[in-house]
């Protein structure tokens, strides 16, 4: 389908972004990638008047070193982040996420930033972003705020970012050093998560010193297994007990029921890649 006739805009600084969502209101629409907006134009499920395109800001784009945290540009397309150097070696997760996330044209298109903006439950970031801690940094006409992950995902494809706000940039604490796992289960390649586990763990002589996992697709947002990470602190890295730690991953969960799978099939699911993920985390 041919999506309804909008005026196009591309800004090259996010101060004329600011300006354009500002004059237009709720009648704009902020584009990405595209790879999840333009599909729900072309259905016309949205009709926005405008199309603001945030493709010509250079400063939304890349990753660097801030210290103690990576600082991700909400530009940064899914396959530079995926082959950034310093996001292997500081937040393995997110690597390992997006190796399973969608297929390489998506991947070349799609935005970090986007990804997360559009707060899809089975999307691949928002798991590895909670267990990292990630903290968003959000733009307005006021000027900068900071929303911590957890605070971020407010509801499905709803997140603490207001209309007239854009998501610039993702600081992620560093966990160098730790081992990490995306745990994905699908029934055709490169699809959405049924569910999926992020773990990210730090081992000491063989016991787990500290565990940080996050689900995807076990209810209206990403969620983090806290149960789960506390039950493995001091743990040996043994089947036995992760899978005992990890028989919580259900806790504070409210899994969808669809064609794919029924809600306690998830559940199972997510003790089953929970406990995979952590194992494999772990070494
Ligand atoms: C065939 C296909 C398969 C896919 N498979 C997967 C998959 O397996 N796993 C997965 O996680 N994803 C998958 N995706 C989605 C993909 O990850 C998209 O890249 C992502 O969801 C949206 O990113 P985008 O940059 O394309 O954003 P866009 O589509 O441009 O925008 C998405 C939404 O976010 C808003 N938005 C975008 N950027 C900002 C910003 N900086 N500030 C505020 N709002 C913003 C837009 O207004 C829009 O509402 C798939 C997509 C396709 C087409």
């Amino acid at each position: 389908m041919i999506p309804a006739a909008f005026e196009y805009l591309a800004p090259t600084s996010v101060e004329e972004a600011l300006a354009a969502l500002a004059e237009h209101g709720d009648e704009a629409k902020i584009i990405a990638g595209g790879q999840s907006l333009l599909p729900v134009l072309r259905m016309r499920l949205n009709a926005p008047e405008w199309v603001i395109d945030l493709g010509r800001i250079e400063s939304l784009r890349g990753v660097r070193d801030g210290g103690d945290h990576l600082v991700i540009g909400a530009m940064t397309t899914h396959h530079d982040v995926g082959n950034d150097p310093l996001v292997h070696e500081h937040a393995l997760v997110v690597s390992k996420a997006i190796t399973h996330l969608a297929d390489a044209q998506v991947r070349h298109r799609g935005t970090f930033g986007g990804a997360l903006s559009h707060a899809d439950p089975a999307g691949d970031l928002g798991a590895p972003a909670l267990a990292l801690d990630a903290t968003f940094v959000v733009q307005g006409p006021g000027g900068t705020r900071q929303v911590p992950a957890t605070d971020f995902f407010v509801d499905l494809f709803e997140t603490a970012i207001s209309e007239d706000e854009i998501l610039v940039e993702v600081h992620v604490p560093k966990h160098t050093g730790w081992g990490a796992s995306y745990e994905k289960f699908v029934r055709i390649s490169h699809q959405w998560s049924i569910v999926a586990a992020a773990a990210t763990v730090r081992t000491e002589g063989g016991t787990i010193a500290e565990a940080r996992i996050g689900l995807t697709n076990m209810g209206s947002t990403p969620l983090r297994a806290r149960a789960v990470e506390e039950a493995l602190v001091g743990r040996p890295v043994t089947e036995e007990a992760v899978a005992e730690a990890s028989a919580l991953a259900t806790e504070g969960t409210s899994p969808p029921s669809d064609l794919n799978g029924d809600a306690d099939y998830r559940r199972h699911l997510a003790q089953v890649l929970t406990r995979r993920a952590v194992l494999a985390a772990a070494g």
